[in-house]
Formats: structure tokens, sequence, C-alpha cells
């Protein structure tokens, strides 16, 4: 009976050794998933390319974020790509009319994922004062939008401001897992 306890005993605390190693080896993997999820989010903030996709006058102002006077090279964003498969953001600058519905959600479609959407201006956020029958009622019912930039139109700063949000946004996602 002692030798059976004892036994038992020296199994329960190779049970526990081996559950106390697996546990360690589950935390080293977890550690190094979290630091490779950090690395390559930060990496994909800070090198996000803008698909070239301007709708309306908002467009005007998403032009002159580009340009050397706001600099959004700052954050590796200088390159406004003409193919959406060289895209993950699409800044949905002005008013998006029914016609033009279907190409925005093609491509969307063509980008790859990750992808993220900004609604630039109340046009492209809810129908701004256009609430009729050519204009889409918000981008959201075509797309997910992750942040939206009020203002008509907005100020190149809001924009950035945005920018960094969704920048905020994307650290914390970690789609990488
Ligand atoms: S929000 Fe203002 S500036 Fe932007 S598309 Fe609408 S009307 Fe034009």
């Amino acid at each position: 009976m002692p030798v059976e306890r004892i036994e038992g005993f020296r199994t329960d605390r190779g049970d526990q050794q081996t559950s106390g190693q697996e546990a360690e080896e589950e935390l080293e993997r977890g550690l190094l998933l979290t630091t490779l999820d950090k690395a390559v989010s930060w990496a994909r903030k800070q090198s996000m390319w803008p698909v070239t996709f301007g709708l309306a006058c908002c467009a005007i102002e998403l032009m002159t974020t580009g340009t050397s006077k706001y600099d959004l090279a700052r954050w590796g964003m200088e390159l406004f790509r003409a193919s959406p498969r060289q895209s993950d953001l699409m800044i949905v600058a002005g008013r998006v009319s029914q016609k033009m519905a279907p190409v925005l959600r093609t491509i969307y479609d063509q980008m790859p994922e990750p992808r993220w959407v900004i609604s630039m201006g109340v046009c492209a956020s809810y129908g701004g004062m256009f609430t009729n029958y050519a204009i889409v009622q918000g981008v959201d019912t075509i797309v997910p939008v992750d942040v939206y930039v009020p203002g008509c139109p907005p100020r190149p700063e809001m924009l950035m401001y945005g920018i960094l949000r969704l920048h905020e946004k994307v650290q914390k996602e970690g789609r990488f897992r």
C-alpha cells in the first residue's frame, strides 16, 4: 500500500513535470508568436500602400496629403498604387455614386488580405448633402470601413489623424495570429 502510494506519487510528479515542461514550451511559443506578431503589425502599419482612388472633391485634399508639405512618406505611404493587387489601403475620398459602387467593390475584392478602408468625408460616410437615389448612403454598405474621417472636405491634418488611428488599430489587431 505505501509502495503504491509512493509510485502513484511518483507518477503524479512525473505528470506534473511533463505538464510543467509543456506549459513552458507553450509559453515560449506564445512569447515568440506575440513578439513576431508585434513586429509584423509594426511593419504593416509602417508600409501601407493606398490604392489610387479619388471620387470627388475630397480627393483634392487626399492628393494634398501626399505632397511634401504634409509628407505621408513619414509613415511609408508615399506610394499611391495604380493596381489594387499592390495595395492594402483604400481611402474612399468623396461621394460614391450608385454606378461606381460595383466598381469600388471589385477593386476592394482585388486587394490582397489584410486590407483596410478609410471613409474620407461626410459624403463617403453617409451620403452627406447628397440624400438622393443616385448616391450611396454610406460606403460601409458596400465594403467594411475601419476608420471614418468627418468633414467636408476633411483637411489633410484630419486625414492624417485618421491614418494614425488606423495604425493603432492595425498594431492592436495582430492579424498574423
Ligand atoms: S464631403 Fe464635401 S468635399 Fe467631400 S465629396 Fe462630399 S461635398 Fe465634396
